[in-house]
């Protein structure tokens, strides 16, 4: 969502004469978009933030502007720890930008800005240009729904990114009919809880996640849809039918868990047990066998016993993950969870993390081998890193190169896997794969 984030904030200051450069030493302005969900990442941005404040001093003496959840979090405290900082504002309030800078420019002082203001941001925000998206991205990212009620106990999103809010439909097919004019084929749907998704329709009653994705499936030219991050407790029938019978919708599901023990799950504040998980990957997987899921995990959750994290393996081999994220348990500042008293040892988080990843490991290797020697559609997005190569995406959000014509780029092509490596998949065209796959095929 950051990176959706940062592509509107060029959109917003674009037409004020700003455009991308390739490092901070050639910049007017820079704008660090920043992360608060885990301790590692908000204290990246002070390091950087060290990192620039020569700049300051220098010839061009560029504005620093923090936006994003640590501005949102830590507002005052960023200027008290990094003074020279001109700019502060949240994940909320970036369609203000072009007045943040008109007051910067009178000399009025710095600006802090972490409203929730009532006016959401996205009625604010221009239409991108179809040169700039041209320029971003085959695959492209939208976000539909921003903000979470849910408030398990370790996140700091309730906070940062404020209550649920989802877009109109109609807004949202703009958006998307935008993008693919200006050459997207493939679009991410976005949302911290992405199938609460319940933006009003076209006669003002609320639509939700699986009505969202069909509307969006009849815009020609656009192939696939995905949707990121997605809650279990909001995986409705509408959307499990959408799985089974939506073409354009992809096999590949990241479907977070975060742990295996109804202990934790119940300690998390996450609202449904081990089993009602397994319960929903059954049935996404009776109407879509091919279904590949990922998910994310976090070890070292406050209380987390032996057993607990004995009962997280269990899940992920009863399951099967085509891919995941796994993370120590990082104790947020004004969450409940950093508060509780059992915090679990590093040495422990470790160790659970090691044994984890290495499961998980295990069964991704497995998943990718598998598709060797298969035939997957793929979306070719970009130039590959050796002469005559390009770069895309399979079904799975596996990367794959393949030596195959440029003019391929930003279609689907079927290509046959030939062989793994470890961050990407080597293919080769596929008998036939002159023409464009459409619509996507799916192995066997
Ligand atoms: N809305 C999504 C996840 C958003 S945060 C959901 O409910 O699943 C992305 C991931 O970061 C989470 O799934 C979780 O695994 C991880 N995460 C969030 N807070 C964390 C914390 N305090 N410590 C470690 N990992 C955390
Ligand atoms: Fe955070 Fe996701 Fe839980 Fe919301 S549902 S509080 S975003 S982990």
């Amino acid at each position: 969502m950051n990176v959706y984030d940062a592509a509107r904030m060029a959109d917003i200051l674009a037409p004020l004469g700003y455009a991308a450069v390739d490092g901070p030493e050639a910049a007017d302005l820079i704008i660090l978009n920043t992360c608060h969900i885990r301790e590692k990442a908000a204290e990246k941005v002070y390091s950087d933030l060290g990192r620039l404040q020569p700049l300051k001093s220098g010839a061009r003496a560029p504005l620093i502007a923090v936006a994003g959840c640590v501005a949102q979090a830590e507002g005052e405290e960023v200027r008290r720890r990094a003074p020279y900082v001109d700019m502060v504002f949240g994940p909320q309030t970036y369609h203000r930008l072009p007045e943040m800078i008109a007051h910067i420019a009178r000399g009025t002082g710095a600006v802090l800005d972490t409203e929730f203001p009532a006016e959401p941001k996205f009625d604010y925000l221009p239409k991108p240009l179809p040169t700039d998206i041209g320029e971003r991205a085959v695959a492209a990212f939208l976000t539909v729904q921003e903000g979470c009620d849910k408030f398990c106990t370790f996140c700091v999103v309730p906070y940062t990114r404020g209550p649920e809010y989802s877009r109109s439909v109609a807004a949202v097919e703009a958006e998307a009919r935008a993008l693919v004019e200006a050459g997207a084929a493939e679009i991410t749907l976005l949302g911290q809880n992405v199938n609460a998704y319940h933006g009003a329709g076209d006669g003002g009653a609320a639509k939700g996640l699986a009505a969202l994705i069909r509307r969006l499936a009849r815009i020609a030219g656009l192939a696939r849809i995905r949707y990121t991050t997605s809650h279990p407790r909001d995986v409705d029938d509408a959307l499990i039918a959408c799985h089974a019978d939506e073409e354009k919708l992809m096999p590949f599901l990241h479907l977070p868990v975060q742990s295996g023990s109804d202990r934790m799950l119940a300690a998390m504040n996450r609202g449904h047990r081990a089993d009602d998980y397994r319960r929903i990957v059954d049935r996404l997987r009776a109407g879509r066998p091919d279904l590949a899921l990922s998910s994310d995990f976090i070890v070292g959750f406050p209380g987390e016993s032996d057993a607990d994290f004995e009962a997280t393996l269990a899940l992920v081999r009863d399951i099967g993950f085509a891919s995941a994220f796994s993370f120590k348990y990082s104790a947020r500042p004004g969450t409940p969870a950093a508060a509780l008293e059992d915090q679990v040892a590093d040495a422990v988080k470790d160790e659970r993390l090691q044994r984890l990843q290495a499961l998980l490991r295990v069964q991704q290797d497995a998943f990718n081998r598998s598709l060797i020697g298969q035939v997957v559609p793929v979306l070719f997005e970009r130039r590959g890193r050796h002469d005559g190569q390009i770069a895309g995406r399979t079904p799975y959000l596996q990367a794959l190169h393949a030596h195959a014509p440029e003019n391929w780029l930003g279609s689907v092509r079927d290509v046959r896997v030939v062989a793994v490596g470890p961050n990407s998949l080597a293919g080769a065209p596929a008998a036939g794969s002159d023409a464009i796959s459409s619509p996507e095929r799916i192995p066997a």
